[in-house]
């Protein structure tokens, strides 16, 4: 049976970085694994061609080997040092090795070779409620390392390459015999990186990765609340080893408003009122994030009243109705009078008769008498 070539088999082209080629093989494996296909010979056939192309390409030696001489030039059967050629390996086997490595499974056992996706970050946002209900974008600076450019994060020197550890043969662990027992180490030449950096990047030092500060447009929507968080993805830390880099939470946190409170949807403000418009009633102007709006106060409003007035809240980021805004009105005790203020506030504090004015005190007065009345024996 002829072999399909290797990069047709992942369906990458010829000069696919590593990282392609893990997420070429990953598609295929997630598709045609056998604990997913039970009893599927073609899946099990494809899997296995997948898995060889896949072994062959992601070592540089017999990347190379097989982009010169094709399939001649490889031995997919004889397997490395460990011994993990699809010929022999039980599909358990198959499951440890090749996938731990990709998706990230028992991490520390096979050491730096595994792709590590980078960290996710965190940044915090301060935003008015303006800009949190009206949305925003802004131009964020967050610290994060970064893919070196200089070496496109291999770590090696520019016009070198990293070469495959000749201890482990790129596995990052050596086997051990001691008696009965084959024991798993680390590599001592690479500490388990699999790979050997004989002439490091000079901007990086070898570490495939710099701190870099870099700027970020962030898109905040209308209505989102404090702590509320964005997630940008791939915008955190660079991974390691060809990993995908971490994610960035831009978390909000929303200013304390002059004015107006926010609960959910609902604004709310206090309103201060003359004593006089109180009695009278009257209409005055309120504040909302949209601007100026007429609000009636009928005669005989109390101090503590409460006005809704409907859809000058806030529209969520979740969406769903607008909500109200709601405006208590205070009445304000005046202040700083004249002589002649005063004296006409005597002259209508005379005038009032009785408790008919004041319907607050009336039942206060009456709720004082009752508890007295209560408490004789
Ligand atoms: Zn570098
Ligand atoms: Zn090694």
């Amino acid at each position: 049976m002829s072999k399909r070539d290797y990069y047709e088999v992942l369906g990458v082209a010829k000069n696919a970085t590593e990282a392609e080629i893990k997420k070429a093989f990953k598609r295929l494996a997630m598709k045609y694994h056998p604990d997913r296909n039970p009893d599927d010979k073609a899946a099990e056939e494809k899997f296995k061609e997948a898995k060889e192309a896949y072994e062959i390409l992601t070592d540089a030696q017999k990347r190379a080997a097989y982009d010169q001489f094709g399939h001649a030039g490889v031995d997919p059967t004889a397997g490395g040092g460990g011994g993990y050629g699809p010929g022999g390996a039980s599909f358990s086997d198959i499951f440890g090795d090749v996938f731990g490595d990709i998706f990230g499974g028992g991490a520390g056992a096979r050491g730096g070779s595994r792709a590590y996706r980078g960290s996710d970050l965190r940044y915090n946002l301060e935003l008015s409620l303006e800009e949190a209900v009206l949305g925003t974008t802004v131009k964020i600076r967050v610290p994060t390392l970064v893919e070196c450019d200089e070496c496109n994060g291999s770590g090696a020197k520019k016009g070198t390459s990293a070469q495959t550890c000749p201890t482990c043969h790129g596995h990052g662990q050596v086997r051990m015999q001691q008696g009965f027992f084959s024991l798993q180490q680390t590599c001592p030449r690479c500490h388990g990186s699999g790979k050997i950096i004989t002439d490091p990047c000079g901007k990086c030092h070898g570490q495939g990765r710099i701190q870099e500060q870099k700027t970020l447009s962030v898109k905040v929507p209308a209505g989102v609340d404090d702590g509320d968080r964005i997630r940008l993805s791939g915008e955190g830390e660079a991974g390691l080893h060809g990993g995908p880099a971490g994610d960035l939470y831009v978390q909000i946190h929303v200013r304390e408003h002059p004015i107006f409170t926010r609960d959910e949807n609902n604004l709310a403000c206090e309103v201060p009122i003359s004593f006089a418009t109180a009695a009278l009633g009257g209409e005055l102007d309120v504040p909302t994030l949209g601007g100026r709006v007429k609000l009636k106060i009928p005669p005989e409003t109390q101090s503590g009243k409460l006005f809704r007035l409907r859809g000058k809240g806030v529209r969520s980021v979740r969406g769903g109705e607008v909500g109200d805004l709601i405006c208590r009105v205070v009445v304000e005790t005046p202040v700083n009078l004249t002589s002649k203020q005063k004296e006409l506030l005597q002259q209508f504090e005379a005038s009032l008769n009785g408790d008919k004015h004041s319907p607050k005190a009336s039942s206060w007065l009456d709720g004082v008498k009752k508890f007295f009345e209560d408490m004789r024996p």
